[in-house]
């Protein structure tokens, strides 16, 4: 039979697309206070959000039927006609989220306007209103909603883990906090304040209240004009690329949206500076005629649709690049009938260039498993191996540098032949032997990292002067998640009020080899998360101790100096072919593929043929 669903389902379904966590409730009413044009917007969340979210503003405040108004579906004071929907200023239109907030908790709504005496209290529940009272209450609105998803036990269920929801929710809330530095936020989770910001002169010392001091390192202006749109903001500078993909944010008209377009246009302008792997930060906000913009194509408005994509994309390109210092971008570009743009070339600048080039870090593979046939292929590349290399004729310490090592040519008969310097071709019985010697000397520094991680008790290295540092809320929460695990592995890291650890110690074997407590937080930081994507957030717990050794292993390897021109003799290169086959895993490259293989003899005599 065909019906038309009551208004309580039709919200529930509804509550579906927009209501999919406690940040979305979060992320829906910070909109609306910033709407009703509020100067201070105070977030309480208790239990992760799944108990209380409660917001306080002290903006317009709503007359006494409005408070039980808003709660309709389709109640909205944003727009009033069709054409409306082509020039939105506001975060919110399509008068929704109240009703679907209603629809799966209780909520209890206090407030009050300026000019009237007293304000309104509405009591929801069930979705339906089952109290209206008057109330005094400040100027502004607060709404409290409890017990998000009571009446929807699948929804509940579906929820992730406690640490998760939290760091959605301070994602939410950095969204709206860094398009609004003119308006004072502060966000507590458990009474404890997480985030306090006053308003700042500008969007740079917002992302400095938020992020930390070290931020404004990382932070290159970036403003570009064209008759298509206005680009603000601030991009990474290339030397600060980090190994994860935090801190990107785009924002059209101050409303956060994700555009993987844009994301390539900013990242191609990096592509020949930045070792691979590693990612920019940037804070990018686009102004844009709205009546060029369509916001209303995703129920929670974070996919917009350009009118000028392509142009947009051309644009923010050549305005990165401009900005880090790679070309010049013309003030004047012209516009063709099309609405395309008619870019001058852009022209990198190769004595700027210079300055931000780096030796390219290297991409490990971090799921690598050696695979079963690994001993078998061990034991033939050794047994395949002329004695000469397995006699060793050097003794060596494990941990060489190649770049370092002296050694008298002299000493030994040389009987291997090196190849611009990085490959390694000697004869074995079936055939030739090719080794890459970079590769090579990774993989051993990485067996001898990892066999000295992971002997049993991880001795850990107290600080003499504990080291604070500032971190982000976000990976505050994460570390601060893993204190205990961490610890068991060396890293001694306690909570120093708001959004600062102090690092009290870190593995004897990490401070060995002078990596600062800063990069091995950092390290850390980016491992846990890596690790959180791989295994799933509630899982990291018991796989935490081994995968991070080993994590920390590769990190060491990768900050050793091994650069791309290095060169090997051909002493070095026997001594590189000794410890190579002191490995468990010989002939596996760290970041996947071989790092030795044979050539053999029937393969060679058909160049012949
Ligand atoms: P929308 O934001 O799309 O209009 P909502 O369901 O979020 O829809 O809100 C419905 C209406 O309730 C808003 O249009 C606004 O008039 C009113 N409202 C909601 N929150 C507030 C607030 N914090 N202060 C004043 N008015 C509010
Ligand atoms: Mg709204």
């Amino acid at each position: 039979m065909l019906k038309v669903l009551p208004d309580q389902i039709a919200n529930l379904i509804a509550a579906g697309e927009v209501i999919q966590r406690p940040a979305s409730v979060v992320k829906e009413l910070i909109e609306n206070s910033v709407d009703a044009n509020a100067t201070s917007i105070t977030v309480l969340i208790n239990d992760y959000g799944r108990t209380l979210i409660q917001i306080i503003d002290d903006g317009s405040g709503m007359t006494n039927q409005e408070a039980a108004l808003c709660f309709e579906r389709h109640a909205t004071s944003k727009i009033s006609k069709a054409e409306d929907l082509y020039n939105i200023t506001t975060y919110g239109f399509r008068g929704e989220a109240l009703a679907s907030i209603a629809a799966c908790s209780d909520v209890i709504l206090k407030t009050k306007r300026i000019e009237d005496e007293v304000g309104t209290e509405v009591h929801i529940a069930e979705g339906k209103i089952i109290d209206t009272s008057e109330t005094s209450t400040a100027v502004g609105t607060n709404i409290a909603v409890r017990n998000i998803f009571y009446n929807i036990p699948a929804r509940r269920k579906f929820l992730k883990s406690d640490n998760t929801e939290l760091r959605q929710i301070i994602s939410e809330f950095t969204k709206v906090a860094l398009t609004r530095n003119d308006i004072k936020f502060r966000l507590t989770h458990n009474s404890k304040d997480i985030m306090s910001l006053t308003p700042t002169e500008n969007i740079k010392q917002r992302i400095v209240q938020i992020e930390g001091k070290n931020a404004a390192k990382d932070l290159i202006d970036i403003h570009t004009e064209t008759s298509i749109a206005t680009v603000d903001g601030y991009v990474g500078n290339p030397q600060l690329a980090k190994k994860n993909q935090g801190n990107q944010y785009f924002f059209v008209n101050n409303r956060y949206f994700r555009s993987p377009q844009f994301n390539k246009a900013i990242l191609k302008a990096y592509e020949t500076i930045i070792p691979s792997g590693t990612y920019p930060s940037y804070y990018i906000f686009l102004t844009i005629d709205p009546s060029n913009t369509d916001v209303n194509i995703h129920p929670t408005k974070t996919e917009i649709k350009f009118e000028n994509e392509s142009a947009i994309f051309q644009i923010l390109n050549a305005s990165v690049k401009e900005a880090i210092g790679l070309g010049s971008f013309s003030q004047s570009i012209d516009f063709d009938v099309d609405g395309t743009p008619d870019f001058p070339t852009v022209n990198a600048d190769f004595n700027n260039r210079e300055k931000y080039l780096k030796s390219p870090k290297i991409n490990f593979n971090p799921l690598f498993n050696p695979f079963d046939k690994e001993k078998e292929i061990f034991e033939k590349l050794s047994e395949e191996f002329e004695p000469q290399t397995q006699e060793s004729l050097f003794a060596t310490p494990l941990r060489s540098n190649l770049s370092e090592m002296t050694i008298n040519e002299n000493e030994g008969e040389l009987s291997c032949l090196t190849l611009r310097g990085r490959y390694i071709i000697t004869p074995v019985k079936s055939g030739i032997m090719l080794i890459d010697a970079i590769k090579a000397k990774r993989r051993i520094l990485y067996e001898h990292y990892s066999a000295a991680i992971s002997c049993n008790n991880i001795p850990i290295q107290e600080n003499m002067f504990p080291e604070a540092i500032d971190i982000d809320a976000e990976s505050f929460s994460l570390l601060m998640n893993y204190a205990q695990q961490l610890k068991n592995i060396g890293f001694d890291i306690r909570e120093f009020g708001e959004k600062c650890i102090v690092v009290y110690g870190i593995p004897t074997i990490l401070s060995d080899e002078k990596i600062s407590a800063r990069e091995c937080i950092n390290n850390l930081i980016t491992d846990l998360r890596e690790m959180e994507i791989e295994n799933g957030e509630n899982r990291v717990g018991n796989a935490l101790s081994a995968q991070i050794k080993d994590k920390m292993a590769l990190d060491m390897v990768k900050s050793d100096s091994i650069s791309h021109n290095f060169s090997v003799s051909n002493i070095e290169a026997r001594l590189l072919i000794d410890e190579l086959f002191e490995c468990k895993s010989p002939n596996l490259a760290i970041e996947g593929g071989l790092c030795a293989a044979i050539i053999p003899v029937g393969e060679l005599v058909k160049f012949l043929n």
